[in-house]
């Protein structure tokens, strides 16, 4: 290629967080056929690598994040999180912990799940044109509970013991005549001010209606305390900025909010309280024909943004590849990592050129789908087309190149 054009030089760097198994191959070759022959962008390399997380006490994750709250943006591949399995398979000193819930307790973010839509991939709730985006928030309630099982009669209560000294408040739960279960949850204003926070600026970003949903008229006081500040929330700080961007907040009762989803055209971004948000988001994810045509970014309240692929490293494929075997691993999901990152950069360096090669790239990888050049998992629930067939996984990404490059020429 003589003609080949200049690199898209992009101003400042971005934190590359490496992985493990399936995804860390995928995670080469998408850098190396997609991004680096045409942008020039410096990154900050930390090897998230299961044995370099062991190496080095898991700093590596910590320093990551760090590198994060400094430069803003990240792009990570996904990760082992270590189980008794993974110990032993890998010869581990310890159990790390999930990287991701170490970076998002940094980071102290939100995750937004938004799937990749192509034309011959229909959800299988016919009336959706647009996705429909998750805003999880990842912190408390059921996730760190108390709980207890009581063999017999007996008083459960709540006491709230103040630092201050002054008298402690009671509540009866329950007086129990025979065995029973009890769980205790938790919330701070903090936390659910910045969840708010995250989704409104989320919701700003991408120019989309903000739903949010509690029960809250079952609960009256904690999924109240939700409904309450994000009211605060909206009407301080994003009444006037959503109503000049033409874009709607409307808070509903959970049961009405999964009505409407399902009956809506989607394109709204549905804010969910971390339980509600665990469930909806599969049922999203799955409706939309398959894991790896779904994305995940972290947004911090601070404005540090982290991409990554709501996939975990595909052990099954990767274990095949390691025996020679052939695979056909949907890059997608990656793929869309880094064109997130980089558009980001792009619009927080105010450099369009950034963000165009970055759009250029997910419709190369958009249009290779619906051309009928796919891997596996999409063959089987997208609509028959003549030219259907199924690839590999190098097949696929050097597909997307093609286009990429044409697109770019053209
Ligand atoms: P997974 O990697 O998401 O894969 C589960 C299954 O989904 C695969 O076996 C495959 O189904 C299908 N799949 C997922 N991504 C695919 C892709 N890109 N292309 C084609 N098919 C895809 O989940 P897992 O196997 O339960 O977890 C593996 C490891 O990932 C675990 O160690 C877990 O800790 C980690 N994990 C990391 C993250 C993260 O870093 N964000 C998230 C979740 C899990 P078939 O086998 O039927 O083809
Ligand atoms: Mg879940």
């Amino acid at each position: 290629m003589s003609a080949r054009r200049s690199k898209i030089r992009v101003k400042t760097l971005i934190v590359e967080m490496d992985g493990d198994e399936m995804t860390r191959i995928i995670w080469g070759m998408v850098k190396d056929k997609l991004i680096l022959p045409f942008v020039d962008v410096k990154l900050e390399y930390y090897d998230l690598h299961i044995k370099n997380r062991d190496k080095t006490r898991d700093q590596v994750t910590v320093d990551a994040a760090h590198a994060i709250m400094k430069h803003g943006v990240g792009v990570k591949c996904a990760t082992i999180t270590p189980n008794a399995d993974r110990v032993k398979e890998y010869n581990l000193k310890e159990m790390w912990k999930s990287p991701n819930a170490t970076i998002r307790s940094m980071l102290d973010g939100t995750v937004f799940r938004k799937p990749i839509l192509a034309g011959n991939i229909k959800p299988f709730v016919s009336t959706w044109r647009k996705p429909i985006i998750i805003g999880r928030h990842a912190y408390g309630d059921v996730y760190s509970n108390q709980e207890l099982s009581v063999d017999g009669p007996g008083k459960a209560e709540i006491v709230f013991t103040p630092s201050d000294g002054s008298k402690p408040i009671r509540k009866t739960v329950k007086e129990f005549t025979g065995p029973g279960i009890i769980q205790g949850i938790h919330n701070t204003d903090e936390s659910i001010r910045s969840f708010a926070r995250a989704c409104f600026t989320f919701a700003f970003d991408q120019k989309l209606d903000l739903w949010f949903s509690t029960k809250d008229t079952i609960s009256k006081t904690y999924d109240a305390r939700f409904r309450d500040i994000f009211q605060q929330e909206y009407h301080r700080n994003w009444a006037a900025r959503f109503q000049d961007a033409g874009i709607e907040y409307f808070f509903t009762l959970i049961d009405d909010a999964a009505a409407r989803i399902i009956r809506s055209e989607g394109g709204v971004l549905w804010a969910l309280k971390n339980y509600d948000g665990d469930v909806m988001s599969d049922m999203i994810a799955s409706a939309n024909g398959s894991l790896a045509m779904m994305t995940s970014v972290l947004v911090s309240p601070h404005g540090y943004f982290e991409f990554e692929a709501a996939h975990g490293t595909v052990q099954k494929h990767y274990y095949k590849h390691l025996n020679n075997e052939e695979t056909s691993t949907n890059s997608m999901a990656l793929i869309f990592a880094w064109t997130g990152a980089l558009c980001k950069r792009g619009e927080l360096d105010g450099n369009q050129t950034v963000v165009r090669f970055a759009r250029h790239l997910e419709a190369a990888a958009i249009e290779t789908v619906e051309s009928g050049i796919m891997t596996g998992d999409l063959l089987a629930v997208a609509e028959k087309g003549p030219n259907n067939r199924k690839v590999n996984t190098q097949e696929f990404i050097d597909a997307v190149a093609r286009r990429l490059t044409e697109a770019l020429r053209g």
